[in-house]
């Protein structure tokens, strides 16, 4: 029972309690009136107790108090049961009892029935009612056997409040139904607010759990692909060491070229990717060029378009790499014209010298998209190895060289001849030793100064240098100013050809030195394996000994071995 509905009928009880003590009241004064009794106790007590009772009632149930207890009404009843009892026993009436009992049993079970949780259950309203019908059925078969006279008035007020009581009843079974289905539908409406309010609550939770679900999916998925690109950079990064390690044991550039350009197309599965050297960077007379690539086409364009994709580079002042094309979006007119969908361009350089450029292609979508890191690094390791590789090549070039004429020294003749000799052994070709020898040369000195003799020394070494070029052989300083040509697979007759060249252009040959002109002759021997001399090991000897005929057969001459007197 709810609490307000608990208020509503406390205050509906305290009504209905003063009008039913008002009947008894009047009940008694009937009952007084009426032959049933003419005792004036009768009238003061039942006057006097339902007065006291209505006083203890009105202080008991006061209208504040929302509490009506089953026990409270217990308690009442059996006061009010020893009172009516005790009232009867005393005036020694029996119809008036059982009048009385009616009354009380009617008055009591309604109040039982409407103002406490006594009728909770079917069986105890049952259990009052039938009470009370068998009181009314007793007091019909008492008046009926005794006809006291006066009773049918007063079973008639009996009935009239029996109907009063059942329409109050009535009315209050009904007010009572009402309030407590609206009780149960507020009570239902606010369970399904509640219910509605958790649902929201779950829907809400649901929707959290769900959406840090996807919080936690999306991680996943982003720490896996944090993974996968930190296996991807472990792999760069271990292949970038193998790259190293392999520049360390080598000093050839171009083997470093490859083995660095392999590397980023196997790493990086590039489309093509080609490194472009400028002349004369790691002393390389010619510009180096590798292209490696999946297609005839990127390699064609990328052999046609990397001189002037270097030359912008160089232009440009930047060593940021260059995007030439970004998924298809060209930004410069180079490498158009095949599939490619991006190109980048690194430069290669040396103290903020550009000095070559390594160019990246691919035809696959957003290639770039985890930057150049790689390509840059590529690049700067090869630089630093080529730094390293040059200055090795350099001293190596140095030791064997001579610092006057640049041409091959004595100390390198020494090395390279024996394995050579060797060499041409084995594989039976032929070669020829040319030696040549400056006439008079001590004059030169003597004449016009140490200076002028470095001079002259140095231009004939250019001429031997420039013919060995020339027909693929070697020049050699031989001693200070005897100088050396071996050529291989040629005869005597061929080498004879060339050297007369070379002889009238050394003989033409005018150095200039401060104010002089001074004219260069000399003497030349050739001996030829096998033509000329059979022994390998006395080809040299054999050629110096031709020069020295020359020497001493006019000098300005060139000597055949074994055809001295031709
Ligand atoms: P010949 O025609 O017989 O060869 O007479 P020659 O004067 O050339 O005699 P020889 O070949 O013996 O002379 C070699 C000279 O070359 C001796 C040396 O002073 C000079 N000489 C050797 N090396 C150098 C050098 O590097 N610079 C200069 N200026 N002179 C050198
Ligand atoms: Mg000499
Ligand atoms: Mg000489």
């Amino acid at each position: 029972m709810s609490e307000e509905f608990k208020i509503k009928s406390l205050s509906d009880f305290r009504i209905y309690n003063r009008i039913a003590y008002g009947l008894l009241i009047v009940l008694t004064l009937l009952v007084r009136g009426s032959e049933i009794t003419k005792s004036t106790y009768f009238l003061l007590y039942y006057l006097i107790s339902f007065v006291v009772l209505l006083v203890l009632d009105e202080t008991v149930f006061k209208p504040n108090r929302s509490k009506l207890s089953a026990l409270t009404f217990q308690i009442r009843i059996c006061l009010f049961v020893g009172v009516v009892c005790f009232g009867a026993a005393l005036t020694m009436l029996p119809p008036v009892f059982l009048g009385a009992l009616l009354a009380y049993i009617f008055f009591i079970l309604a109040e039982d029935m409407f103002f406490s949780d006594a009728f909770n259950t079917m069986f105890n309203y049952l259990k009052r009612f039938s009470l009370g019908l068998y009181a009314g059925i007793m007091l019909f078969v008492v008046q009926y056997s005794s006809q006291i006279k006066g009773v049918w008035m007063l079973l008639s007020i009996e009935a009239a409040l029996i109907l009063a009581s059942v329409f109050v009843l009535s009315y209050a079974f009904y007010y009572r139904a009402i309030y407590f289905l609206d009780d149960r539908y507020t009570r239902l409406y606010f369970r399904n607010a509640d219910m509605i309010a958790e649902n929201k609550k779950l829907m809400n939770f649901q929707e959290r759990v769900e959406k840090v679900n996807n919080e936690i999916n999306y991680q996943k998925i982003n720490l896996t692909k944090a993974n996968d690109d930190l296996a991807k950079i472990n792999e760069e990064t271990r292949s970038l060491i193998d790259v190293m390690k392999y520049f360390s044991a080598s000093f050839d550039v171009e083997k470093n070229a490859h083995y660095m350009l392999s590397n980023v197309v196997n790493i990086k599965e590039t489309g093509a990717v080609a490194l472009f050297i400028d002349k004369n960077v790691y002393m390389n007379e010619e510009p180096y060029l590798e292209v490696i690539s999946e297609n005839t086409v990127a390699e064609t364009l990328l052999r046609q378009d990397i001189y002037n994709i270097y030359e912008a580079i160089k232009k440009r002042k930047s060593l940021a790499p260059l995007v030439l094309c970004d998924n298809y979006d060209f930004k410069y007119p180079f490498l158009t014209g095949g599939n490619m969908c991006n190109a980048v361009v690194f430069p290669a350089y040396e103290n903020d010298y550009i000095y070559g450029v390594m160019v990246v292609t691919s035809s696959k979508y957003d290639f770039f998209e985890n930057g150049y890191a790689f390509y840059e690094s590529s690049i700067m390791d090869f630089t630093s190895a080529l730094i390293s590789d040059r200055l090795y090549l350099q001293t190596e070039d140095m030791a064997k060289k001579d610092g006057l004429t640049k041409i091959y020294n004595r100390i390198y003749f020494n090395q390279f001849y024996p394995e050579l000799k060797e060499e041409v052994a084995k594989s039976g070709d032929t070669f020829t030793v040319c030696m040549l020898d400056i006439d008079h040369f001590k004059r030169v000195n003597d004449t016009y100064g140490h200076l002028a003799g470095d001079e002259v020394i140095k231009a004939v070494a250019k001429v031997d240098n420039d013919f060995a070029k020339k027909y693929n052989g070697t020049a050699v300083r031989y001693g200070g100013e005897e100088f050396l040509l071996i050529l291989r697979g040629k005869g005597v007759e061929e080498t004879l050809g060339i050297l007369k060249e070379m002889h009238e252009i050394i003989k033409g040959n005018v150095v200039e030195f401060e104010d002089y002109r001074i004219n260069v002759n000399s003497s030349m021997g050739i001996a030829c394996y096998p033509e000329t001399c059979s022994d390998i090991n006395d080809v040299l000897d054999r050629s110096d000994k031709a020069m020295y005929y020359s020497k001493e057969h006019g000098r300005g001459r060139i000597t055949i071995d074994g055809r001295e007197g031709e």
